[in-house]
Formats: structure tokens, sequence, C-alpha cells
């Protein structure tokens, strides 16, 4: 599958479970995972009775990131 958006995740296919597993993308270029964009990866349809396991870190939630700037900063400014 020829495309040209940036890769997003790397997708490996466990043929004894049949599970299609949805990964972070890997740094090194893995001939047995697939690199897929975002879309490719939304669009993605497992064959019949596979299942998709997406075992992507979840995005920190917003606020969780604000907290953490508020801890180093806090950090930073004891002497
Ligand atoms: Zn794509």
């Amino acid at each position: 599958m020829r495309c040209d958006a940036v890769p997003a995740a790397s997708v490996s296919l466990g043929y004894a479970d049949r599970v299609v597993v949805i990964g972070e993308l890997t740094p090194e270029r893995d001939p047995n995972l697939l690199d897929l964009c975002d879309e490719h990866v939304g669009r993605m349809t497992p064959p019949v009775g596979w299942t998709v396991r997406d075992e992507r870190l979840p995005a920190p939630a917003p606020v969780e990131r604000v907290e953490r700037v508020e801890r180093v900063e806090r950090v930073l400014s004891t002497p």
C-alpha cells in the first residue's frame, strides 16, 4: 500500500491469535511491521474473525500536562 502521509503507528499481525496489533511507531524500519499513517490506521479493517488491539500509549490528558509543567516549575524555583 503506497501512501505519502507520515507514518503514525506500526502494525503487526499475530496469526496465532488472529489479532492485528497497533503499536507505537518503531524508530527503526522493521520488515515484519507495517507502518501506517493515522488515516490508514483509522480505515484499517481486520480480516474476518480477527480482532484489532491498539497498544499505543494514550496521549496524556491536557490537565495532566499542565500539572506536570507546574511541578517542574516548582522544582526549578525551589532554591
Ligand atoms: Zn496512509
